[in-house]
């Protein structure tokens, strides 16, 4: 299905929605909830997340071959080349292959201590992310994406290097990149001036996590990094106590950013949904988004 926004001047909107591995049978109950819910709006992937040094890999793969085999969906797998191997990482791709998966998102992954330390390579591993990617295109004709970071990467030293590792990660097969989350959207057009100018030409789509918990957002923010708006904080004010009103407000927020994003020329949109699936839903019908059997009457309707 295409769908057009009235309001993104006709233009075709695509989203994708990630996922991250359930832990207990109450969250994978919470996580099908969603992906059944989001499903009929079409995302043009979903993406589930690999957990830090590859503890996830059992469940992220159990994850994804599960939306192959249940669903509709194009299921995009996170890999990143922390702690293991090549031969391991390669046996984990082809796997992939076999069940199915034509996408990868190709992370180096942060470094094995923790955040904070030095990144050190296996020792027989990819040693960064751009050689990851080649080593998913060797193994198979995958669709590679890879992250990018508008306000820099916390390791990073300047843009530069930042730019540099996004080039190489594109001359090596990436055809996608999807930022890091950004709650001000002037931060992430600025980034843009720079990939173009470094000639860096493959879609850098907005990667948009809707804050519903204030406080976790922060703490979130803290950690990568992050610029947290006065105004946003503003806005969840005194609202500590009043889940139902943050919910309205969390809607109203992460729309404003949305539109400020399409009325800027943007038609792609990565959602972070933390496996709910209610704001981000509510966040693509105010897109225009709807489920086939409404689309045509919902085109143009944003
Ligand atoms: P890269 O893009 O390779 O590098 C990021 C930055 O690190 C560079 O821009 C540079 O500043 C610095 N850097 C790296 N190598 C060098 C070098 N040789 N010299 C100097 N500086 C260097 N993590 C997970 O564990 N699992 C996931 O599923 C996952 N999914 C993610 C999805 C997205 C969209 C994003 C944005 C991040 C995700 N991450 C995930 C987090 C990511 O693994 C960390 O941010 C990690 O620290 C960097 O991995 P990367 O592939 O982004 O690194």
């Amino acid at each position: 299905i295409e769908r057009r926004s009235r309001r993104a001047g006709g233009r075709p909107i695509s989203v994708s929605f990630e996922f991250f591995p359930p832990k207990t049978p109450e969250m994978e109950a919470t996580l099908w909830n969603s992906i059944t819910r989001l499903e009929p709006l079409a995302p043009k992937f979903v993406s589930v997340t690999y957990g830090a040094g590859g503890s996830t890999r059992e469940r992220t793969h159990a994850t994804v071959e599960r939306i192959v085999k249940e669903t509709r969906l194009a299921p995009a797998a996170h890999l990143t080349c922390v702690s293991a191997s090549r031969d391991e990482v390669d046996e984990v791709v082809r796997g992939y292959w076999a069940a199915g998966v034509r996408h990868i998102v190709a992370l180096r992954g942060d470094p094995p201590g923790g955040v904070g330390q030095a990144y050190e390579p296996h020792p027989q591993g990819y040693a960064s992310s751009a050689e990851l990617v080649a080593g998913v295109r060797r193994v198979a004709n995958f669709e590679v994406s890879v992250s990018a970071y508008p306000e820099k990467h916390p390791e990073s030293a300047s843009f530069e290097t930042d730019l540099d590792i996004l080039a190489a990660k594109v001359d090596a097969g990436a055809t996608r990149a999807i930022t890091q989350c950004f709650f001000d959207n002037d931060l992430y057009f600025s980034f843009l001036d720079k990939v173009q100018a470094r000639g860096i030409d493959v879609p850098v789509v907005p990667g948009i996590l809707p804050v519903t918990n204030f406080k976790q957002a922060v703490n979130f923010a803290t950690k990568t990094g992050t610029y947290m708006p006065s105004w946003l904080a503003g806005r969840f004010e005194g609202l500590d106590n009043d889940p139902e009103t943050r919910k309205l407000i969390a809607a109203a927020v992460a729309a404003e950013q949305v539109f400020d994003l399409l009325d800027r020329g943007v038609t792609e949109f990565h959602f972070y949904t933390l496996n709910r699936a209610d704001l981000v839903y509510a966040i693509c019908h105010l897109l225009g988004l709807r489920p086939p059997r409404e689309a045509g009457a919902g085109q143009a309707a944003a």
